[in-house]
């Protein structure tokens, strides 16, 4: 009982946050570098940020997280960390050679003031930038917004710096993936390739963060968007963006820089949303889709109708980011699932009026809060019980205290592994998303059976 301090009773709450459903701007910030081929991420700030930012992300991915920092002191807190930056990028391309550093700020740099830009300037004057190596940066403070924030405004500092018009449209799609696991980016290209599209998708985690074991440390791994492609990305005929909140911002920044129109999906879980990503495509770049596609699709339509019996009316708890939860949300609800607890540490103003739209058809009432804790969400299941909770690792405390089966799905995951290397999106993801969920509520059931009720077959 590690929580067992959380009392039913809820009681208004306006400036206290008790175990936090988010993490900080900059490990987004540091994630969506990583999506970039010969990247250093750097992080602007104290040396205790950015080990909080590596470990984070080291733990959840299971990966050598490579990253830098300006490793600010009591002088950089007074005078500015311009002096470190200098010294950073040098020291960064002379030791480690990456092809870009992408420069992240934290609270401290960003409470100081530090003009980034400015700095690179000086540093271009200084010939502290080689030739044919690039810097960038994102503002990127933690005071606001959260880790998805961080994720979306280095995800659109890609296209600031260096997406550009070639003078005519080639016949290619920008895919923005949004904050999903590479195995998820993989899925995704694994899609449009059988679609037959040519496409860029930035970022791009995939071989980076899910890269083989080869004996041989790789400072660089194989995978990530070039800066080559990320400059072509300004010429594409059109981008599809998933997540509105993650790559929304991307999306619409390469609309108005180089007039790439865009369609902003929700991340395709589940059968309707993937249909929407698969249509959308489609349309864009005038193609069939062909057999191998509809057969996923028929196959995971098979699963739920052979297992809708298991499916219905389970109620459910969920906790994560919005994009995630939105498209999850309506998945559950297309599959006779009742999601009734839906909560994100991150604040956005749609999040609600959404989850409420996908549900306003339930025969059960809702609780729905962007920007909550965790505190908030497990006094809500203590109120009102669930069938299956749905969430990072933290939710690990809440099922073993109210001892609710549990499936592991967001960020961050810090105590299982697969979510690098299996996907869960698509309709293949949807597959093994639903895979986990009968594992966890039939594994409750037998469980809980009685010897006569027992069953081999279910
Ligand atoms: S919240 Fe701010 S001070 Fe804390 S780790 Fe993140 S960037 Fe650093």
């Amino acid at each position: 009982m590690l929580l067992r301090h959380t009392p039913k009773e809820i009681v208004e709450r306006k400036s206290l946050t008790v175990n936090p459903a988010k993490t900080c701007q900059p490990i987004g910030a540091m994630y969506a570098s990583l999506g970039i081929h010969g990247c250093l991420p750097h992080s602007h700030g104290s040396q205790g940020c950015y080990a909080y930012h590596r470990s984070t992300l080291t733990r959840h991915y299971k990966e050598p997280v490579m990253a830098a920092t300006s490793s600010f002191t009591e002088g950089a807190s007074v005078f500015g960390g311009q002096a470190n930056l200098l010294q950073a990028m040098d020291n960064i391309f002379t030791i480690y050679n990456p092809d870009v550093i992408a420069v992240h700020t934290t609270c401290l740099s960003e409470t100081i003031g530090d003009d980034v830009p400015q700095i690179f300037g000086k540093a271009k004057t200084d010939g502290k930038i080689p030739e044919g190596k690039y810097v960038f940066h994102a503002s990127t403070p933690s005071y606001v917004g959260t880790h998805v924030t961080g994720f979306a405004n280095m995800t659109k500092a890609m296209v600031d710096y260096f997406a550009k018009q070639n003078g005519h449209k080639e016949n290619r799609i920008n895919i923005i993936p949004g904050w999903v696991e590479p195995s998820d980016m993989k899925e995704i290209k694994r899609i449009t390739g059988e679609l037959g599209i040519d496409f860029i998708m930035f970022p791009d985690t995939d071989n980076v963060l899910n890269s083989p074991q080869t004996g041989k440390f790789e400072m660089y791994p194989k995978g990530g968007v070039t800066i080559d492609e990320l400059i072509s990305t300004g010429s594409s005929s059109g981008t599809v963006a998933l997540g509105g909140l993650a790559s929304g911002p991307a999306a619409k920044a390469l609309d108005s820089k180089c007039k790439v129109p865009c369609k902003i999906l929700d991340l395709p879980i589940g059968i309707k949303a993937t249909d929407r990503f698969v249509d959308t495509l489609r349309k864009m770049a005038g193609v069939n889709v062909p057999e191998s596609i509809n057969i996923e699709r028929g196959q995971l339509v098979d699963i739920v109708t052979d297992m809708q019996a298991y499916f219905y009316h389970k109620k459910v708890a969920l906790v994560g980011d919005p994009d995630q939860l939105v498209a999850l949300t309506e998945f559950l609800v297309s599959i006779d699932m009742m999601p009734i607890h839906i909560l994100t540490g991150t604040k956005d103003k749609k999040f609600e009026k959404k989850i409420l739209s996908l549900t306003e058809e339930m025969p059960h009432d809702v609780n729905v809060k962007s920007g909550g804790d965790m505190y908030l969400f497990h006094q809500w299941v203590k109120n009102e019980p669930v069938d299956l909770l749905i969430g990072n690792s933290y939710v690990k405390y809440i099922a073993r205290d109210e001892d609710i089966p549990f499936i592991r799905y967001g960020f961050p995951i810090l105590d299982r592994i697969g979510h690098s290397y299996f996907p869960m999106v698509c309709y293949r993801g949807a597959m093994r998303f639903l895979e986990k969920i009968l594992d966890a509520l039939m594994n409750r059931i037998d469980r809980d059976s009685s010897e006569i009720e027992f069953d081999l077959v279910m």
